[in-house]
């Protein structure tokens, strides 16, 4: 088994009489400043005007333009939207820097050369394995979620024990680390955002519901079925992975999901899987998305609006307003900062 990293692995004295800009405040941003304040860090944030500025003015922290925020830090971490790192990189924090370590929570724009970051720079990588929001709400909790980490350019010497130190500070290593590097984080995170996660959950939901109310049964009922009770089946796995989960359901359940998951997940999605990989490996995707924002994001915003008008949606939408428990306020500001 890897070796996986933990509180006592880690040396916070690493961070101590250091100064972290944390770059952008949203998701991991704030989960990120929030954790590492608490531990005892010196936190200041980088960002333009606008709605985030206000949010970190109002839970206590300096805020500063991106170039202020880098030129007083020793550490500069980067939690901006991947696809804007790039410019702001170049227009702001590059003609900061002196000797600052350069962090990331995804290597996307390093690894793809999108960010070539100078040779006086450490250039470090701790990526959460969790949404932002998780990473401060499981931190105030005691817990953790746990994280990637590695080391793209060690100057200084002290990378590796930096990039723990940071871990530890938000939380991560409460749960476990794993050493990684920037090529091996990028493609799996990419891999398992599309082909699992994200992608290939929300198509495999869609065609259950379609499948049921094509076949005449109850939109709602389809909703209920192949995505409300979902979550409850996810928890299970997330607590006792895959046995955990055919623990709990019936004997018929599970009998149905050995007999007939094999035939709906078949070798002919895991061969398309395996060409989803090699276009993100050989760097095709990361093309794709890259144009794609030069141009405005045209791909993007058409399918964006015509799936929110999927039936699924517009049922989901009906249902939920009848389930306020089911709302949280984390959930709000999500849907609220992606339009
Ligand atoms: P968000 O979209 O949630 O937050 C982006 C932040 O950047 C906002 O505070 C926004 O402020 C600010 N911002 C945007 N443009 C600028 C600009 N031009 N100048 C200054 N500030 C700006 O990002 P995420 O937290 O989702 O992602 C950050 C990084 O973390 C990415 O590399 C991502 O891959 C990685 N990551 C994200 C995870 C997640 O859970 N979301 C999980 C693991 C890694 P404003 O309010 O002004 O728009
Ligand atoms: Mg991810
Ligand atoms: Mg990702």
């Amino acid at each position: 088994m890897a070796k996986m990293y933990y509180n006592g692995d880690a040396n916070e004295n690493y961070l101590n009489g250091k100064t972290v800009a944390v770059i952008g405040y949203g998701s991991q941003g704030h989960a990120h400043a929030q954790n590492m304040r608490d531990s005892g860090v010196e936190v200041v944030i980088g960002l333009r005007q606008g709605k985030s500025w206000q949010t970190a003015v109002e839970d206590g922290f300096q805020v500063y333009s991106v170039g202020e925020a880098t030129a007083k830090a020793d550490i500069v971490m980067i939690l901006l939207p991947d696809e804007l790192q790039t410019k702001v990189y170049k227009e702001e924090i590059e003609p900061n820097l002196t000797n600052q370590a350069l962090m990331f929570a995804h290597g996307f724009n390093i690894h793809f050369n999108q960010i070539v970051p100078p040779k006086e720079s450490d250039v470090l990588l701790v990526a959460p394995k969790g949404p932002g929001h998780l990473v401060r709400r499981t931190y105030e909790e005691g817990a953790g979620v746990p994280a990637l980490f590695a080391v793209h350019q060690d100057v200084s010497g002290e990378a590796r024990e930096l990039a723990l130190a940071y871990a530890r500070a938000i939380g991560a290593l409460r749960a476990g680390g794993l050493e990684t590097t920037f090529k091996e984080e990028t493609e799996t995170d990419l891999f398992g955002e599309q082909a699992v996660l994200c992608g290939g959950l929300t198509s495999l939901v869609k065609a259950g519901f379609e499948t049921l109310t094509e076949a005449g049964y109850q939109p709602e009922l389809a909703y209920f079925e192949c995505l409300h009770e979902l979550k409850l089946i996810v928890d299970l796995m997330y607590e006792g992975g895959l046995e955990g989960m055919r623990y709990s359901i019936s004997d018929t359940a599970q009998w149905g999901d050995f007999v007939s998951g094999p035939r709906v997940v078949d070798e002919r999605v895991k061969a398309e899987m395996k060409e989803v990989l090699k276009d993100i490996q050989e760097g095709k995707f990361a093309k794709g998305w890259i144009m794609e924002n030069q141009v405005n994001r045209p791909v993007f915003t058409a399918i964006n609006a015509k799936e929110s008008e999927h039936e699924i949606e517009r049922v989901g939408r009906e249902l939920r307003k009848m389930m306020p428990f089911v709302q949280n306020n984390k959930k709000k500001e999500v849907v609220s900062s992606a339009t």
